[in-house]
């Protein structure tokens, strides 16, 4: 999306026509009839109607009924909500807004319409330049109003009373009839400036995710435009030109590209938010959940490396599975939520479950790595505003912090908040935990101690709260606090495990103990500084690209927070934001992921690597289990390395078993982490790791595909397997799993060849050890040429696995693309038989090895597989993106690299609920790296070959960092 203004959609009373006034006039006739008729029948003082406070804080920009049951309520009335076909003498709303719509019909024919000239001369301006132009009202008489004030032709779409009724939209403050226009308009609102005057318009245009909002103060409603989301406030539309509207878009698209913002409240969406919003350092992650979590959040804080036996009434990996497993590390274990709080202002809840909230934004900021919320109430007349941040320190993994801030902008009261994290409902919510004491040294102080049920792992949490200027800390606070007020509490929360230290508590008492409330914001800035540093290499600059810009710093933004430098742990399918796959680590890591650490922050990828070695005893196991030689690694991998991927999986509703294959015959994993390992030693060169870990793995994995497969007609060849596509088991010869074998077991004879000629030493010690034969390199080398490997046929189209070419064709309808695999998995036996693929295969090994396959080639296989790939798996896109990319089908490409880097902004799967998609996010900077920029890393140093012939259309540059051998090599591809 390019940062020009495509877009102006205007509201139409007090905006483009006067006929506010008139508006405001018809209601008071209306309500002051009401008001007096109450008055009477209550025998108390006439309070009428206010033509300019009550008209916009209750019915301005609103539908009609909405406006009297508004303004009522405020007033206490109730009425009955009664019909549309009401008379109008009636006391219901229905007949109250049918009586205001005849009064303002009257008006309107008899004073005519008119219009603001500013309004007039900046909607030529903006047309003379191409910005096309729209108008909203929710008046039925909008079209009316055009037409008698002359100026319908000013505007490229229209949307009104009448169209809003009939299209079924809602009205303000949601955003439905806005992003009617922006459709009509075939512009994104991300492009569109919107004007208004009401507060509800303002708010529609923030929570529509409009490019900039500019909010029209004609009768001193400007700091409620501004408090609700008004990015510019004028007081009539002649302060405005093209340029300052420009501008404004600009300089808010470059806020917004560092952050990721939402509006409003909407219990239903907010499972996937709390996934988006997650904060995190790698030792930890906490959901971005509210800091009263709604019942039923997924409220869920998880460590790093904490597993426990599944729990059979967990869900296993999509809501509608369930599996048995006996596993002692099954499941990622869910802890309880640090940063919860519980407010009373007055004595009443503050919260969004207890309503009476007039704004809510929550802003992820990712350059600071910080989330922050501002919520405002208003209860009987009294404003109270909050504000939060949190932080997980990235230069204190152990160290948690919160902020809340407390303003009664109007009233006085007393506050009330209770710190405690405790979980009331710990049995429910976290099952794998028992309690176990810990005594406080104070009670200022709150310690919690659980063990996991299984794995016995202890936590300790720690936590204390401050206000600020009051030199105490206490867990419930009870301030009496006056008008104008503000009151700044801050808490540290300390977290340590038995995997940490041996005894968890103390060691939390005593890193709590040593924080000082004055080194508060020094603590937030050592956390800045560290993130500095990670977007000094992970940044990636997209010019008039800030959409882009802003999903991929939020995808960098999740794969760092993911990442820690503990060798024990790896980085799971849905990182540390949901229980989605249980906290599984597949090959997601060093296919998908590791890249983008490779060539931003290598330290990481190394530790990342470091957690094959740590688990190559399972790996082992798994091999002799599979009565096989070596080390064959987990297909689902947790703690020691043992497959902890369920056999079996059965459908909650009906309790059908669908069996899995994937844990025994996705083998294709272990020579991933062959690959994974080659490729950080290309990319740094780092020989003692070659020395002291990869040498050791790549010859367990060469020692495993040598047992593996089996020699016949003079070849070698690999049965019972199941490829990346997934949709297929049982099948022989995948021709990705056996080109990767082949990788796997080349760079072993490599690397055996490597140790054996520079420390002859080491060679000797690794052979006594792993009880190496001398003739097994050489071994490694035959079985590795000798293994079959499908080439193209006739038309250059590679074979996924003997016999695909023979299957069932399937005419894959487009609404199926996209879809978790859910219903696939219903259907196993069946997709079995057809052509269909769930994610890029063939198209994987096309994209691993490009020098190795001709254009046409790939083309062939391209056309071929893409038309019969669903795209079940959210690992798919990106690599189409990046085959399309280096192919020049441009339009392709930047579909797929746009469903990719936007899965879990746009919730594009419907189940980043469950956490969000990091091999996707890996994924994405892929296909931009290697895909669209083509780079390549060769011994010469790195080159980006004619990349501007693979940008996407609208991309004049892209700027970027790539670690390469110790160097960083800035990158800048200008059109
Ligand atoms: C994909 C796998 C992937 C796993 C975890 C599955 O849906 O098919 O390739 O490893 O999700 O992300």
């Amino acid at each position: 999306m390019a940062s020009q203004l495509a877009a102006a959609i205007f509201g139409m009373d007090g905006v483009v026509t006067r006929t506010a006034e008139l508006h405001a006039e018809a209601w008071k006739a209306v309500f002051d009839e009401v008001l007096r008729a109450c008055a009477t029948a209550h025998d108390v003082p006439l309070r009428p109607f206010d033509e300019v406070l009550d008209y916009l804080s209750y019915v301005d920009g609103r539908p009609r009924q909405d406006g009297v049951r508004n303004f009522l309520t405020a007033r206490g009335i109730e009425l009955p909500e009664g019909t549309a076909r009401d008379e109008p003498g009636i006391a219901t709303v229905q007949a109250i807004a049918r009586r205001k719509d005849a009064t303002f019909e009257r008006t309107l024919r008899r004073e005519g319409a008119r219009v603001y000239d500013s309004t007039l001369a900046l909607l030529s301006a903006l047309r003379a330049v191409g910005v096309r132009t729209g108008i909203v009202t929710c008046s039925r008489h909008g079209r009316e109003v055009l037409q008698r004030a002359g100026i319908g032709g000013l505007f490229d779409a229209r949307v009104d009373g009448i169209d809003i009724d009939e299209r079924n939209l809602q009205g303000k403050p949601d955003p439905d009839s806005f992003l009617e226009c922006a459709r009509a308009l075939g512009v994104a609102p991300a492009r569109s400036a919107l004007i208004e005057d009401a507060v509800a318009g303002v708010e529609a245009g923030r929570r529509g995710g409009f490019g900039l909002v500019i909010g029209v103060d004609r009768g001193g409603n400007g700091d409620a435009l501004a408090a609700n989301g008004a990015d510019l406030v004028v007081s009539d539309l002649s302060e405005l030109d093209v340029t300052t509207i420009q501008a404004g878009l600009r300089k808010r698209q470059q806020l917004l590209a560092w952050r990721i913002e939402q509006e409003g409240f909407d219990p239903t969406c907010e499972d996937d938010i709390e996934s988006l919003f997650t904060v995190g350092n790698g030792y930890l992650g906490v959901r971005g959940s509210l800091e009263s979590p709604l019942p039923g959040a997924l409220d869920d804080m998880f460590v790093a490396g904490i597993y426990d036996r599944k729990q059979p009434a967990l869900p296993y990996s999509e809501p509608e599975f369930l599996t048995d497993d006996d596993s002692t590390y099954g499941e990622l274990v869910s802890l309880p939520f640090p940063f919860r709080l519980g407010l009373t202002v007055g004595g009443r809840p503050l919260c969004l479950r207890a309503g009476h909230w007039t704004t809510h934004r929550r802003i992820l900021d990712l350059h600071e790595a910080t989330l922050a919320s501002e919520l405002r109430f208003e209860i009987e007349g009294k404003r109270t505003l909050l504000r939060t941040r949190r932080i997980a320190s990235l230069a204190d993994l152990h160290l948690l912090l919160q902020e809340l801030t407390v303003e009664l902008e109007n009233h006085s009261a007393t506050i009330e908040l209770d710190t405690t994290i405790d979980d009331p409902h710990l049995a429910g919510k976290h099952p794998h935990l028992e309690r176990v004491a810990a005594r406080p040294e104070n009670t200022a102080v709150e310690v919690l101690q659980f063990r996991t049920k299984i794995s016995k792992v202890r936590i300790a949490i720690a936590s204390r709260t401050t206000l600020r200027g009051s030199g105490t800390d206490a867990l419930q606070w009870r301030v009496p606090a006056g008008i104008g007020t503000q009151l700044v509490f801050r808490r540290f929360v300390i977290v340590y495990t038995s995997r940490d230290v041996r005894h968890p508590v103390p060691a939390a008492l005593a890193h709590l103990r040593a924080l000082e409330w004055s080194a508060f914001d020094k603590h937030v800035a050592s956390h800045s500084s560290s993130w500095r540093q990670v977007w000094r290499h992970a940044d990636i600059r997209v010019a008039d690209q800030p959409d882009v810009e802003q999903a991929l710093r939020f995808n960098a933004y999740h794969l760092r927070s993911a990442a820690d430098h503990d060798p024990r742990v790896s980085i799971g399918a849905r990182a540390l934001s949901g229980r989605g796959y249980q906290g599984h680590v597949f090959w997601d890591v060093e296919m998908f992921m590791l890249p983008f650490f490779v060539h931003t922050c290598p330290e990481l990828a190394r530790q990342l690597l470091l957690y094959r070695h740590h688990t190559l005893g399972g790996a082992r196991r798994r091999a002799r289990a599979m009565g096989c030689r070596g080390a064959c690694y987990a297909w689902e991998s947790t703690v020691t390395g043992e497959d902890v991927t369920p056999r079996v999986i059965r459908l909650k509703t009906s309790g059908k078993e669908i069996p899995i294959h994937t844990g025994t015959q996705q083998i294709h994993v272990t020579a991933g982490v062959a690959h994974g390992l080659w490729r950080y030693w290309e990319a740094t060169a780092d020989e003692e790791f070659l020395r002291e870990v990869s040498v050791e793995i790549l010859a367990e994995t060469a020692r495993f595909w040598t047992s593996r497969c089996t020699r016949e007609n003079g070849a070698y060849h690999l049965h019972r397997v199941v490829g990346p596509d997934e949709y297929h088991y049982n099948v022989s010869d995948n021709a990705y799993t056996n080109r990767l074998a082949r990788f796997n077991l080349e760079k072993a004879w490599w690397a055996a060849d490597w140790l054996q000629r520079s420390s002859p030493r080491q060679w000797h010690e690794l052979t006594v050890r792993l009880a190496l034969e001398p003739q097994e390199p050489g071994e490694w080398l035959r079985v590795a040429r000798e293994l079959y490997c499908p080439g193209p046929r006739s038309d250059g189209v590679i074979e996924q696995f003997a016999g695909f070419f023979d299957l069932e064709p399937y005419a894959l309808p487009g609404e199926e693309r996209l879809q978790p695999p859910v219903s696939r998995l219903f259907d196993a036996d069946r997709i079995n038989r057809l052509q269909l693929l769930k994610q890029a295969d063939v198209l994987m090994l096309l994209y691993l090895f490009p020098e190795e396959f001709p254009h046409e080639v790939v083309r062939a296989n391209y056309d071929y597989y893409e038309s019969r790939t669903d795209h079940g798996s959210s690992l798919s896109p990106a690599i189409h993106a990046a085959v399309a990319a280096r192919l020049g089908l441009r339009q392709q490409a930047e579909r797929y690299f746009r469903q990719s880097l936007a899965l879990d902004l746009s919730n594009q799967m419907g189940n980043s609920a469950s956490g969000v998609h990091a091999a996707c996010m890996g994924g994405t900077w892929q296909a931009l790296v290697f895909g669209f920029l083509g780079a390549r890393l060769t011994d010469a140093g790195l080159i980006v070959p004619d990349a501007t012939e693979r940008l996407p259309e609208e991309w004049s540059s892209v700027e970027i960092e790539l670690a390469w051998r110790g160097s960083r090599h800035a990158v800048r591809v200008q059109r």
